[in-house]
């Protein structure tokens, strides 16, 4: 089995019970076990201000499914809660990015891992290092120390 941390967010119809429901949709994958589950997170839209706040939260799951199969996993579930994609970084029902995959670097037109984007973002720095503390993100250095650099970006846990 391999260890994985799946990034998920949501900021349409119900982004709290959207991100709870993907969490057993994750248990529900073939070959694959949730393992744990992060606080849920409020976090502001990035680049479209103009747009409800995001529900964010992070997932860390065994698996035996290859990185391109679990891959195409997530995005099923994506599509059963409704994701239409649009223009980058608009609002979403569901959004579930695959950040790591053991330590594995990919880069090919489907798939790159570490996910390229995730070292710079507070919304999945913070819920990953809730599951992982001392976790380094291959490429790019300890989890805490690029979370630190993005002090900017207003995170908070939802209540209850
Ligand atoms: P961002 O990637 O900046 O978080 P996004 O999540 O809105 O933006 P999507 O429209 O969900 O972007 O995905 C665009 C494409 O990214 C997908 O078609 C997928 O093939 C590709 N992709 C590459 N690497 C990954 C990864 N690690 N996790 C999820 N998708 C990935
Ligand atoms: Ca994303
Ligand atoms: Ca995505």
């Amino acid at each position: 089995m391999s260890l994985a941390y799946v990034g998920m967010g949501s900021n349409l119809d119900g982004p709290q019970r959207q991100v709870t429901q993907a969490f057993s949709e994750l248990d529900a994958i073939p070959r694959t076990r949730l393992v744990k589950r992060s606080s849920l997170y409020r976090s502001e839209p990035i680049g479209h201000a103009d747009q409800p706040e995001f529900v964010n939260a992070v997932a860390a799951i065994d698996t035996s499914l290859a990185p391109e199969g679990l891959l195409g996993e997530l995005q099923a579930i994506e599509a059963r809660h409704g994701r239409r994609r649009g223009l980058p970084n608009a609002p979403r029902t569901l959004d579930l990015d695959l950040l790591l995959y053991e330590d594995r670097v990919v880069a090919s037109p489907r798939l790159t891992l570490p996910h390229p984007r995730m070292h710079e973002r507070a919304f999945v720095l913070r819920p990953l290092l809730e599951l992982a503390p001392g976790i380094s993100i291959p490429g790019r250095g300890p989890a805490a120390e690029l979370l630190a650099a993005c002090a900017a970006q207003r995170v908070a846990k939802c209540d209850g």
